[in-house]
């Protein structure tokens, strides 16, 4: 459960901008249990696919991170003066800050869980090297034994599966550059379409259909790449 930041006396609540993110994050799950179909349960969403559970919430977050939407959704506490543009870009900045060097770890982190529950066992030590070999940019201390505490996929549930954290991430942002390529973000036609074919369609259909029946094509990488200022 987590706890928000609690409104210091006599003023109003204020969330640190970490925490609307949340509250966008969860909400996109919320809308996915309640649009989800009814015939399918209460608990619907669990039938989504494992490595897609969190593009809906993950979805939402986007909005946290557009200026338009920014500036409509805080104001200054004392004078109800509008976030500046600047304060706009260097909290954006902020978010794209080594984003391609984060982007490197997860992919080392869902490369190692597949090569180790991949084929006929093999020594630890040895995958983990030539995984490191091939994606890491950074030298690693030579008697590292990260593996060893890599609860996630030997106690987390996520054995072969870690890799869908940074999947939902590029569904997500890939569902997002639709309101972005409609030059609205909260362009109501695209909404609509999104609720009909990826959130009340889940679990009635695979989440890769309902992706291209909104899409109209396969996810691409790209616009996640876009969105960590990347490309
Ligand atoms: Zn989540």
């Amino acid at each position: 459960m987590r706890h928000f930041t609690p409104p210091s006396k006599g003023k109003e609540g204020q969330l640190t901008h970490d925490e609307v993110v949340t509250v966008f994050h969860e909400f996109g799950h919320d809308l996915h249990h309640m649009l989800g179909l009814p015939n399918y349960g209460s608990s619907n969403w669990m039938r989504a696919e494992w490595d897609a559970i969190e593009l809906p919430s993950q979805f939402m977050e986007n909005w946290c991170w557009d200026k338009e939407m920014l500036k409509s959704l805080s104001s200054h506490i004392d004078t109800g003066e509008q976030i500046p543009d600047d304060l706009c870009d260097r909290l954006i900045s902020s978010k794209n800050f080594f984003s391609a060097y984060d982007l490197l770890r997860q992919v080392e982190l869902s490369l190692m869980d597949m090569e180790l529950y991949h084929g006929a066992p093999r020594d630890i030590d040895e995958v983990v090297k030539a995984v490191r070999k091939e994606v890491r940019i950074s030298p690693v201390y030579e008697l590292d034994r990260f593996p060893n505490t890599f609860s996630h996929i030997f106690a987390g549930g996520y054995s072969a599966g870690y890799y869908s954290y940074k999947w939902a991430e590029v569904l997500s942002a890939d569902a997002y550059e639709a309101f972005v390529e409609a030059g609205n973000i909260f362009d109501p036609v695209t909404g609509a379409k999104f609720m009909a074919e990826v959130l009340e369609a889940s679990g009635k259909r695979p989440m890769k259909e309902n992706f291209v029946a909104f899409r109209g094509r396969a996810p691409s990488v790209d616009s996640l790449l876009r969105h960590g200022g990347l490309l």
